[in-house]
């Protein structure tokens, strides 16, 4: 018997409190009628939520935070604290910084310049997700989807 692999890795959420699970609440003129609490969907995170997240994230900085000298090709960082990961395709060093080539045209030609010793958080993939995952089924606001038997691992 092999073990569960993880899918995703979720958070508790409630109804928003704000505006009662509608996405949206009286007009301003930063966010029109969207309720700034939850972005719009509705949902916040739970007390038990918000607890696992911040326990998740403390995991995340202590096993998945590289410095410029431990960046590898093929690990995902976000570039410019972008919303979207990218792919290390190549990694260089030069003048005591780590030039990791992310192909990502619109600035610096696609490298991302991360000084050595400087911490930089790659995306959880694999084993490490595994980890994660793992450790996020301790708690309560943790909700964990696994692939079933007949998907792939
Ligand atoms: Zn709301």
């Amino acid at each position: 018997m092999t073990e569960r692999r993880a899918k995703i890795v979720r958070y508790e959420t409630k109804v928003c409190t704000r505006c009662n699970g509608s996405g949206s609440h009286s007009f301003n003129l930063r966010d029109g009628t969207r309720c700034w609490k939850c972005w719009g969907n509705g949902t916040q995170l739970s007390a038990n939520g918000k607890r696992a997240l911040k326990r998740i994230s403390a995991w995340k900085a202590e096993h998945l935070t590289r410095t410029g000298e431990t960046l590898q090709t093929g690990d995902l960082i976000r570039p410019h604290s972008s919303r979207a990961w990218r792919k290390v395709c190549e990694v260089r060093e030069s003048d005591g910084r780590v030039f990791a080539v992310v192909h990502e045209k619109e600035f610096q030609n696609g490298e991302w310049a991360v000084g050595i010793g400087d911490g930089i958080q790659i995306k959880a993939q694999g084993e490490s997700f595994q980890a994660l995952a793992k450790f996020a089924a301790r708690y309560k606001g943790a909700i964990i989807e696994y692939h079933d038997d007949a998907s792939e691992g």
